[in-house]
């Protein structure tokens, strides 16, 4: 398969048209920003472990009856995906509050979310990915009724796989990011699930596994992608998942 025209440049993504109709290239660059692309570095060796881990979920997922985008690597740094008709929500499932949801409400940092909470973000640099609700989501058109639920059942469903799996790792899911689109009207997984999309902590120490590593100065963030990436490949200490 060959890479032809760039269709979109993201903060750390690059998408690319290929050689094969509805198949696209996406590769994970070196790239890695904060606070909405006011702190930005360049770390070599990160896209490769962000391509890695995301391939490794998608065919997790995929095995699991999950819909993804996922096709297959084609080399250490990219996949290949289906052309999604991509829907601009950010859909977060949280399972313990962190980050901003500790910053704009009265929660302690470390409280469990049970039942997890879901939030959805409007996907716009220019708009700063404002939060919506139900009302405004249906409101804008961004999907239907019945859409809007499915993606829900769906983000709960990759939560617990991807909870459990990691749990069984030694490593806790804090939180994550994903983004949906459709595929021939249905509803699909795309974009990543990486470092840069998860909130990731080790169970005994606490220690922070994913970007907040970059976000926070809290040490080198191409150790903490290497370690946590080997981790997530590894078998776990007492079998499956
Ligand atoms: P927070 O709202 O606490 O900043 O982020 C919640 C979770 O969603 C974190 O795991 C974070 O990495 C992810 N997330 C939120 N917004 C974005 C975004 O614009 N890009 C990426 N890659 N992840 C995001």
């Amino acid at each position: 398969m060959r890479q032809l025209d760039l269709v979109y440049e993201g903060k750390a993504k690059s998408v690319y048209r290929s050689d094969e109709p509805d198949r696209l290239i996406m590769r994970f660059r070196d790239d890695i920003t904060a606070f909405d692309g006011e702190k930005k570095d360049v770390l070599s060796g990160k896209g490769r472990f962000n391509a890695e881990v995301s391939a490794f979920f998608f065919r997790y997922l995929e095995e699991h009856g999950i819909p993804t985008h996922y096709l297959g690597l084609i080399d250490q740094s990219a996949m290949v995906v289906r052309n999604l008709e991509m829907i601009p929500l950010e859909v977060i499932v949280r399972n313990i509050a962190a980050g901003s949801i500790v910053r704009r409400y009265p929660f302690k940092e470390g409280t469990l979310l049970d039942p997890p909470v879901i939030m959805i973000d409007y996907k716009s640099d220019v708009l700063h990915d404002p939060m919506l609700n139900d009302d405004l989501i249906l409101a804008l058109n961004l999907v239907t009724r019945d859409e809007l639920d499915l993606i829900k059942a769906i983000a709960l469903k990759v939560n617990e796989l991807l909870s459990d799996y990691l749990d069984a790792r030694g490593i806790t899911l804090v939180d994550f990011k994903m983004e949906f689109g459709r595929r021939d009207g249905e509803i699909c997984l795309g974009d990543e699930i990486s470092m840069d999309s998860m909130r990731l902590w080790d169970r005994e120490t606490g220690r922070s596994l994913d970007k907040d590593v970059y976000r926070l100065g809290k040490g080198d963030v191409i150790a903490a992608y290497a370690d946590v990436a080997r981790q997530i490949l590894s078998e776990p200490a007492g079998g499956a998942p």
